[in-house]
Order: structure tokens, then C-alpha cells, then sequence
């Protein structure tokens, strides 16, 4: 992987220099090998969930109590970077622990915390956030599922698209209106537990141009009957409030990782271009490859000194959701320049699938647009100027 001659930032310990070979050896192994299946069939084994939750590399933020190893969002941002680095972009378990996990502890009570935190440890359920509907993405205050109260139930009504995860997940917290007619105030987070439910059911799992590997669906809910208990925390109307205090780690986790593609891109592209010959010599020989790469190099140290800040910050409850926000759009918009440049330096090659650079082209552009797109994170920091 390319050396951008960084210290180690200050949160970076030896259990987490750990934590980081022992993600790395579980994608070398559990991963890789059978990424293209992944890919072809639109979706991760279950299986490779259970190995993952077996290796302690699912639920890193969840308490000892609960089953976890009492992590916190370093262990997250390790386990996710790896991924990235090596090639596993499609893997939904960074979604699952640095975004759904967070939810649960923050806001379940007591008997839901119980319940959900140790499975969602050992990967025997697999979790899910779905905000997005047909109708509402950037303005979520549009959603129109809803979760009406009867008697000691929700009823809920509605559909999602776009959800990560979608095929596999039989936890899904569900963004619905309790209240249709109360605005923002009238939203609330339900949790669903798949397994236990008639009326839901799974759409296609959606034809998209990268990220094969992850199954992102539509889903469906049709008179769904929940318990009261499946209110995420003790009081309706809060999911507003909720959502948006979660903001900064969801948008950081994004960051993060278009970071560990970056670092991904760049070493791939100087190994490659010190091994390509035209006219006579080496394609790292022209002026322009090291011109080009000097200025990718350049820009990918600066964006992880700036992205290792910005963890640094979230750990001491310090990261506001404008900076949050600056580290998502200027390094996913960062992340497609440099690999779009990569792949110019592989000449037509790098248009081929079978070179790695090829995927990394297709499977970054959506890092722009989901978890709030780039002129949505525009928008945040305009607003707090
Ligand atoms: C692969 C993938 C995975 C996803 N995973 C999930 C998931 O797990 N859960 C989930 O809930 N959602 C998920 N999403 C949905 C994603 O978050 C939304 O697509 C995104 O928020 C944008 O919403 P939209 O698609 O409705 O676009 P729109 O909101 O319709 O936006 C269209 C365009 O208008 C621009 N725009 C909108 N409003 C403004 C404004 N006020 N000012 C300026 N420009 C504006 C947008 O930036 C965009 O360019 C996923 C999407 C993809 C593609």
C-alpha cells in the first residue's frame, strides 16, 4: 500500500494496529477468494457475516454487557479502511456496525438493547437502514411510510428503495411517519425484525453500475404489524432528532472510506506504471505520469491528515456535522479524480474489468451520492457559515 510518510495520528494504538491485520487477514482470506461470486450473485454469503461477527469485527462500538468487544468508532473506521484497502468495497458490515449499531445503543432501551446488540454481534442478524423512499431521498422530510398506532401495535404502510444490505438484512430500521400531519416531529425510527413479520416483503435487488457485490433493494411494507416495543427509544417523534445526530459518524464513515480507496488506487497505479514500457521505457518515466501522480500523492496526504482529524474529533465528541460534512464531499469528490486518473495511467486497461482500478472506478462514483449527496453536504456547510 503507498507510504504517504504520515505519523501515526494520535488515536491509533497497538490494539487497533491489531485490529487492522486481523481485517486485513479476513478479507486476504474470507473475502477475496470469492469476491467475483459476491458479485455475480449480488450479494455477500451469510455465512461470511457469521465468520465476520466470529472474528469480532461486527458490533465493535457494543459493550461488553451486550456481547461486544467495547470499541468505539476507531475500531469501526479500522475495520471499514481495510476493506476498502483491499478491494472489499461491497462488504455491508462497515453500514451495519459505524452506522444501523450506533442507533441501538444510543437510543434502544434497555429491553431492545438486550435483545438486538448481541446478535448483531455474532452476525446472526444482519442490519439495515431504510430512509430512502421512490418519492423522498435528499428531502427526507417527505417520507410518506407511516406507523399508526393500534392499540398495543404499529401498523406500518409504505415503501424504501436503494437500501443497503437489502437482500440480507433481518434488522431494518425503518424511517416512518408517526405522525403524517406533524412535520419533522411527527417521525419516528421502527425497527423491524424481518423474520418475525407478515407483510413485508423484498423488491428486486437492484442493477447497479458498481458495488455488485452488495445487495441494495427495495422493500416493501404492507399492513405490517409491530409490537409497541419496535419504537426505537421511549417517546414518537424523535427519529428527526435521531437521524440527524448521527449525521457526523455516518458521514465521516463515507470519508474514511474513500480514503482507503484512494491509498488503494495510488499503489496499485505506481506499481503499475514502474512495470509498463512504451517507447522504450518505463510509463512512471514520463514526465507527465510523475507530474500526475505527484499531484494525487499530494492530495491524498492532505485528505488523510484532514480525514485522521476529523476521526480524532468524532472520539472526543468534537466532529460537528459542517465538518462531517466537508470531510464526505471533498473526499468522495476527491477519491473519483484520483482513481479517474489512475485509470488514465493504465491507458486501455484500466477499462478492463479484470484490472482492479477498472472496479474502483465503478464502485466509487456512488460515494457521492449516498449518505446525503455532495450538494446536500454543500448545503450543511453553506449553512453554518
Ligand atoms: C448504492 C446506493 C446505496 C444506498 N443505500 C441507502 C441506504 O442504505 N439507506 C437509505 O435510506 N438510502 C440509501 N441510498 C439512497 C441515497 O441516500 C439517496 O439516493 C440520496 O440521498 C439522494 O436521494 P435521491 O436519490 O432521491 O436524489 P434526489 O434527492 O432526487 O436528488 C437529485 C439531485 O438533486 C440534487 N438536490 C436535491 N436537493 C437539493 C437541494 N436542496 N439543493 C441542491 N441540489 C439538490 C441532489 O444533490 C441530486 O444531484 C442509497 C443509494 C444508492 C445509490
Amino acid at each position: 500500500m503507498t507510504d504517504l510518510n504520515l505519523p501515526k495520528p494520535d488515536w491509533m494504538n497497538e490494539e487497533l494496529v491489531m485490529l487492522e491485520d486481523m481485517a486485513a487477514n479476513f478479507y486476504q482470506t474470507e473475502c477475496a477468494p470469492h469476491y467475483e461470486r459476491f458479485e455475480e450473485q449480488g450479494k455477500f454469503d451469510r455465512e461470511v457475516w457469521h465468520k465476520a461477527g466470529q472474528m469480532g469485527l461486527l458490533g465493535a462500538e457494543i459493550p461488553e454487557n451486550y456481547g461486544g468487544p467495547g470499541g468505539n468508532f476507531a475500531h469501526d473506521a479500522v475495520i471499514a479502511i481495510e476493506a476498502n484497502k483491499a478491494g472489499i468495497d461491497g462488504f455491508g458490515g462497515p453500514l451495519h456496525n459505524a452506522i444501523v449499531i450506533p442507533y441501538i445503543l444510543h437510543y434502544g432501551s434497555e429491553e431492545q438493547k438486550q435483545r438486538w446488540l448481541p446478535k448483531l454481534v455474532s452476525g446472526e442478524l444482519i442490519s439495515a437502514i431504510a430512509m430512502t423512499e421512490p418519492g423522498a431521498g435528499s428531502d427526507l422530510q417527505g417520507v410518506t411510510t407511516t406507523a399508526v398506532k393500534d392499540g398495543n401495535h404499529y401498523v406500518l404502510n409504505g415503501q424504501k428503495t436503494f437500501i443497503t444490505n437489502g437482500q440480507l438484512a433481518n434488522l431494518i430500521i425503518v424511517v416512518a411517519k408517526t405522525d403524517p400531519q406533524g412535520g419533522a416531529k411527527g417521525t419516528s425510527l421502527m425497527v423491524v425484525e424481518t423474520d418475525d413479520v407478515e407483510g413485508f416483503r423484498r423488491g428486486r435487488n437492484l442493477d447497479k453500475i458498481g458495488l455488485k457485490s452488495n445487495d441494495t433493494s427495495e422493500l416493501f411494507f404492507d399492513e405490517v404489524r409491530l409490537p409497541a416495543s419496535a419504537l426505537l427509544g421511549t417517546e414518537e417523534g424523535q427519529g428527526f432528532v435521531q437521524l440527524m445526530q448521527q449525521l457526523p459518524q455516518e458521514r465521516l464513515l463515507i470519508a474514511v472510506q474513500a480514503m482507503g480507496r484512494i491509498e488503494r488506487a495510488l499503489s496499485h497505479t505506481i506499481d503499475y506504471v514502474k512495470e509498463r514500457k512504451a517507447f522504450g521505457k518505463r510509463v512512471i518515466d514520463f514526465q507527465n505520469t510523475r507530474f500526475k501522480l505527484a499531484e494525487c500523492k499530494t492530495e491524498a496526504t492532505i485528505a488523510k491528515v484532514f480525514v485522521n482529524d476529523c476521526v480524532g474529533k468524532l472520539l472526543k465528541g468534537e466532529l460537528s456535522t459542517e465538518t462531517a460534512s466537508m470531510a464526505k464531499y471533498w473526499l468522495t469528490d476527491l477519491q473519483c479524480k484520483i482513481i479517474d486518473e489512475c485509470l488514465q495511467l493504465h491507458g486501455g486497461y484500466g477499462y478492463m474489468n479484470e484490472y482492479p482500478i477498472a472496479r474502483m472506478y465503478r464502485d466509487a462514483r456512488v460515494e457521492r451520492i449516498y449518505g446525503g449527496t455532495n450538494e446536500i453536504m454543500k448545503l450543511v456547510i453553506g449553512r453554518g457559515l
